[in-house]
């Protein structure tokens, strides 16, 4: 079923490794590539001379968000005060929302996505689940559905009822109401996952374990992650320490560092991935790379929210792996996974950086360590028999139409110009999922009309919310910028 052949004029066979093989057929079955084959004759006449092929991207972190949040408010600021409006999230279609984003991710070459999962009612996780991995499956694309944990501190960092009391008593019922739900023990949670692995799990889905982000949870709820982790080998995929006052908020309670306190809990390991690690300490680096944990980097999604510049310099001296992540935030928000890569190659590649993001390290960020992240394997990276026949295909004639042939390396004018505009075809796990430019699983346009149809008729509810939220914002700025975040709960 998944056997195909591809002739593309340049293969970039091993990205970030040497020169691009001109004229050359692919072949693969099962979804495994057995086959390279120089065909300079078929491969270098015809439409197929102008088409660059190279391994699907990976997006090692996102919330598949249809819905962009800028459409129901959600405006780009400081991430606490952000997150206020983000979790006023109009009520859509969990299959649709995700469809969508899956779709767009397609159309910009990322054959996997990790999909965190952003809900706080647990009781609807399960169904939720499986209609996120129709959508992938529906798309084409390899899923890592992240089941959402937490126990505490969903308003902000301090205790919930506290936080309901600071805000103006006409708005605490309505706060309990849509930002307030019981959680349920460790147990259960773990029950949970098991569940929705079982009912969703596949040879292209897989299913972790989220911890929103530790200050979300309860040490308890920790420690059952790392246990339910060691004894399955389920992977875990948490926000880590992302803002200054994430990091604020923990060295006022961890001395000796979130990190380290992590670890002594049971939760580093090579199945542990934080995402965002804008605020590690270099210390915090080695300790990860000590024990084999990775960090998906979010570098447009850390510009947008205020958040800051990742020191990816940190790790690649500590030698900690990292994959990038789109988090829903990309740069134009238009989900353009080639965009992500550049400006997070550009801002770590500076004069003077002693352990710059060499093409080498970016490429392999953006595939391997991208893929561990999604899928724990470590068999991807590079279009070579028996790896995974994962192949985003780029109009490189449109690429480099200006460009004297021999002057430049291809590696170069796909970092410097390609984005998702030259996209022409994506083949996950052997199948074709897009073909000119077009998502063949489903039909895009009329999930985005259904997706607006849904978003116009909560319109209503959500210029209701708008003051209250706006009011809840100023709460928490006020709650931020005295420190009361900093002191005991
Ligand atoms: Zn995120």
């Amino acid at each position: 079923m998944s056997s195909g052949e591809l002739s593309v004029g340049r293969l970039m066979a091993t990205p970030g490794a040497g020169a691009c093989d001109r004229g050359v057929t692919l072949r693969w079955r099962d979804g495994v590539i057995d086959a390279l084959t120089a065909d300079p004759r078929r491969a270098t006449a015809g439409a197929a001379a102008d088409l660059l092929a190279l391994p699907a991207l990976v997006n090692a972190h996102d919330h598949g968000r249809g819905l962009r949040q800028l459409a129901y408010g959600a405006h780009d600021q400081q991430l606490e005060l952000w997150r206020a409006a983000l979790y006023a999230h109009p009520p859509v279609d969990p299959y649709v929302n995700t469809a969508v984003a899956f779709a767009r991710l397609a159309q910009s070459g990322v054959g996997t996505v990790v999909h965190v999962h952003s809900s706080i009612v647990t009781e609807r996780l399960v169904d939720e689940a499986v209609a996120v991995a129709r959508a992938a499956r529906d798309v084409g694309v390899r899923l890592a559905f992240v089941v959402p944990l937490r126990d505490c501190r969903t308003l902000g960092y301090g205790d919930d009822a506290a936080m309901v009391a600071r805000h103006p008593a006409a708005d605490r019922d309505i706060i309990r109401e849509r930002w307030l739900h019981p959680f349920p023990p460790p147990a259960d949670y773990m029950a949970l996952v098991r569940e929705i692995a079982r009912r969703i799990e596949g040879p292209t889905v897989t299913v972790q374990l989220g911890p929103n982000s530790p200050i979300a949870c309860s040490d308890a709820l920790l420690e059952a992650t790392a246990a339910e982790s060691a004894d399955t080998g389920r992977r875990v995929h948490t926000h880590l320490l992302e803002t200054r006052a994430q990091r604020e908020w923990s060295d006022a309670r961890h001395p000796a560092g979130l990190v380290s306190h992590l670890d002594a809990l049971g939760l580093l390991s090579p199945r542990f991935a934080g995402a965002h690690g804008v605020w590690l300490s270099p210390e915090d680096c080695r300790l990860m790379a000590a024990r084999g944990a990775t960090i998906a980097v979010n570098t447009s999604s850390n510009l947008r929210l205020r958040s800051g510049i990742a020191p990816v310099a940190d790790y690649i001296r500590a030698g900690m792996r990292f994959g990038i992540g789109v988090d829903s935030a990309s740069f134009d928000e238009d989900d353009d996974a080639f965009k992500e890569m550049r400006v997070t190659h550009w801002l770590h590649s500076l004069t003077g950086n002693a352990s710059p993001l060499t093409p080498a390290l970016l490429f392999e960020a953006a595939l391997a360590t991208g893929f561990e992240i999604a899928t724990g394997r470590r068999d991807y990276g590079s279009l070579t028999p028996e790896k995974p026949a994962d192949i985003v295909v780029l109009d490189y004639g449109a690429m480099a139409s200006d460009v004297i042939d021999g002057m430049v390396d291809e590696t170069e004018v796909v970092l410097t110009r390609a984005t998702r505009r030259h996209v022409r075809g994506l083949f996950v796990d052997g199948r074709e999922v897009v073909r000119d430019g077009r998502v063949l699983g489903v039909d895009l346009d009329d999930l985005e009309r259904d997706l607006l149809a849904q978003l116009r008729a909560a319109a209503p509810l959500m210029r209701a919310l708008q003051p209250v939220i706006a009011r809840s914002q100023a709460t928490l700025r006020a709650f931020y910028e005295t420190g009361e975040h900093l002191k005991d709960e």
